[in-house]
């Protein structure tokens, strides 16, 4: 299995970095993981095959997370011609927010009739399911509302565990999102300042002997902690790097 990075910047094009966007290759699965707004251009950059991924994974409906779909789906619709069908998975709210999102970036858009099949997938959070060959678990994150649509996902497909928290604070529920993963995708938004619903690579590693994933990749980071690259210890990430799994 393969993970390629698409986009690994935060909401603000730190660094110049593309948004959030992590592209999974497998023998039988294909998906990304969390779809910012621009991702699509990312996608194109690295030569992916739009048609073959087969769902999308929605941390929450943040422009830098979720702002992709709907370039996606009118490429999907006018460009590459997609007839595979496609789901997308998110937190609760996802089908209004889907619309939402289509209507504000394409007014209209969102009453085309699709030429492919499109599932619309809530997920709950804690609850195991299966979506396009993945077992999917989503972990409450803490990104704002108590309990709002925010989430950290364990994905596991082909023998392999990758775990990715989204924007979130520490909350215990990362240690059951990312126990053992073959791969831990992880915010690290400053070095080890505090900031309300997001993670600082301090609060991290304090808590990383408790998660022990065979591999951690920071992104999410900021220009502060972008200038600290060269200097940190942890491996991170860039847009087109590949982690093979
Ligand atoms: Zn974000
Ligand atoms: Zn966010």
């Amino acid at each position: 299995m393969r993970l390629q990075v698409i986009g690994s910047g935060d909401a603000f094009g730190s660094g110049g970095r593309l948004h959030p966007c992590f592209h999974v290759v497998g023998e039988q699965v294909n998906f990304l993981i969390d779809c910012g707004a621009s991702s699509l251009i990312g996608l194109k950059h690295q030569h992916v095959a739009l048609n073959d991924i087969q769902a999308i994974f929605i941390t929450h409906f943040h422009a830098d997370h979720f702002g992709g779909i709907p370039f996606f789906i009118l490429d999907a619709q006018f460009l590459s011609k997609r007839s595979q069908s496609l789901t997308i998975a998110g937190p609760t709210g996802l089908v209004h927010w889907y619309e939402r999102v289509l209507e504000t970036s394409f007014p209209g858009s969102s009453r085309t009739k699709q030429r492919f099949p499109l599932s619309l997938v809530e997920l709950k959070p804690s609850e195991r399911t299966s979506v396009a060959g993945v077992h999917v678990t989503p972990f409450q994150a803490h990104h704002g509302t108590p309990g709002g649509p925010f989430f950290a996902y364990r994905l596991e497909a082909e023998g392999r565990t990758i775990a990715y928290t989204g924007d979130t604070e520490w909350t215990d529920e990362l240690i059951g999102a990312a126990s053992h993963a073959d791969l831990f995708v992880a915010e690290a938004y400053f070095f080890d300042k505090k900031v309300r619903f997001h993670l600082d690579l301090a609060s991290l590693l304090e808590k990383l002997p408790l998660i022990q994933p065979k591999r951690l990749l920071l992104t999410h980071m900021s220009e502060e902690m972008l200038d600290r690259v060269g200097t940190l210890e942890h491996e991170t990430a860039c847009d087109g790097k590949v982690v093979e799994l």
